[in-house]
């Protein structure tokens, strides 16, 4: 088996290397993945080059194949997954088959890697920290956003799973709408998206713990509930609607209601930097915003607030929309995930009901910080974001 990290620092790097790797190979194999540009991507690669491309559909617990139409509701898919769940989660060998690679083979990968000129290529394993800095610093990337203290990878995915099997599914079911402390929720969808960790492990050694760590049926129940009926109609939506992040793939009703009430006057408007920068009057839209910059992922309670909050500071339901995009999409570690899809789609009426007829809101579901409170310890949540900074 061989494995390199190849690194493309700047725009103007080679770009072709998967090209010339394929054009030596039987098959290219990868994720049959819906967000980020990658499906269009896989297309044109797969129909720029000669040999097999592969894009294994697996990044749900259950295939997205099994589900060929849009599922309109949580109600909808529920059922669904839970005829198929203990059938998917069949534990499959575990580690990869050894090939032995020779190092002529390897040399000659090497080359194949180095012809275009101008990439990195990364002996990772033996790298420190302040390499990886040094080669970070160097990439012609957004240096604005920082660093967050969260390590990536595997191992930390484990490590982080392993800390929330013992001290956060025991309380799962009564506390993850707690955003004070922060150790209500797994914290695992940067690692999801990433694939550092496979959702079916997670189920699977969720349940394996259950008894031991001393959590009830419900506690798991509701975890494996957003771990499959949340992040998989996300998917299905994404995988099975036209232009699944504009607002023209929302359902009639909602269409309805922003007609009616996109020129309503808000309460308050901000402009982007201030947004940005958590400038705000809001504290508790503040801090979510600060969490988001110097963590990289929002509590998912204060992000819903977070999202629903901009629809009354922006000047239509458009930019709300953009703006909601543009900013989960450039701090969040989960980031361009199908999950952001459904998230800023919820926000703005996607798998709802309507809920009477507000201003502004339209028949939209209101949320607003300032009953919060009532929710979860705000203060709390306040004082331990605010604790955190950039790296
Ligand atoms: C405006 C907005 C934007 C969002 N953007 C993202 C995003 O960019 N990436 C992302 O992964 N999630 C996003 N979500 C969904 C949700 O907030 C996060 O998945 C969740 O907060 C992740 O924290 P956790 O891993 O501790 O979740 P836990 O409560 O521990 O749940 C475990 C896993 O279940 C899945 N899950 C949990 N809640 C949801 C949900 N509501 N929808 C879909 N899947 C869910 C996630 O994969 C999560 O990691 C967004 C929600 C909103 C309202």
């Amino acid at each position: 088996l061989h494995y390199q990290f190849v690194l493309r620092a700047r725009r103007d790097d080679d770009r072709r290397v998967l090209d010339r790797l394929a054009a030596r190979a039987y098959a290219v194999i990868t994720d049959l993945y819906p967000t980020a540009g990658v499906r269009e991507r896989t297309e044109r690669f797969g129909e720029r080059v000669n040999c097999r491309v592969l894009a294994v559909d697996s990044v749900c617990t259950v295939p997205s194949g099994t589900f060929t139409k849009p599922e309109f509701a949580a109600r909808t898919i529920r059922p669904k997954i839970a005829k198929l769940l203990d059938q998917v989660l069949e534990p499959v060998a575990e580690g990869m088959p050894r090939v032995p690679v020779s190092e002529s083979l390897r040399a000659s990968l090497r080359d194949t890697v180095a012809a275009g000129g101008g990439l990195t290529v990364l002996p990772l394993a033996t790298m420190t920290d302040d390499d990886i800095a040094r080669v970070v610093a160097a990439c012609e990337i957004d240096h604005l956003v920082g660093a967050v203290a969260q390590p990536g990878g595997s191992v930390a995915a484990q490590a982080r799973f392993a800390q929330f099997l013992q001290h956060g599914l025991t309380h799962y079911d009564t506390q993850r709408n707690e955003a004070g402390n922060g150790e209500g929720t797994s914290r695992l969808s940067p690692y999801l998206h990433y694939g550092h960790i496979a959702s079916a492990r997670v189920i699977r050694e969720a349940r394996a713990a259950r008894e031991a760590v001393g959590a009830s049926a419900a506690d798991l129940e509701a975890f494996v509930q957003q771990v499959t009926t949340w992040r998989e109609l996300s998917y299905n939506w994404c995988v099975r609607t036209r232009h699944f992040d504009q607002l023209s793939a929302l359902p009639d009703w909602v269409q309805r209601t922003m007609a009616e009430h996109v020129n309503d006057p808000r309460p308050q408007r901000y402009d982007l930097e201030t947004l940005e920068e958590a400038r705000t009057g809001d504290r508790l839209w503040n801090a979510a915003q600060h969490e988001l910059v110097t963590q990289g992922i929002i509590h998912n309670y204060p992000r819903m607030l977070w999202g629903k909050t901009i629809l009354l500071w922006t000047e239509s339901y458009e930019q709300a929309r953009t703006w909601m995009f543009h900013l989960n999409d450039k701090y969040a570690l989960d980031g361009r995930d199908p999950n952001s899809v459904g998230g800023i789609m919820w926000c703005l009426g996607l798998w709802d009901r309507p809920w009477g007829n507000k201003p502004v809101w339209g028949g939209l579901r209101p949320m607003v910080t300032h009953r919060a409170k009532m929710k979860f310890d705000v203060e709390g949540y306040i004082a331990r974001v605010r604790g955190s900074r950039l790296l």
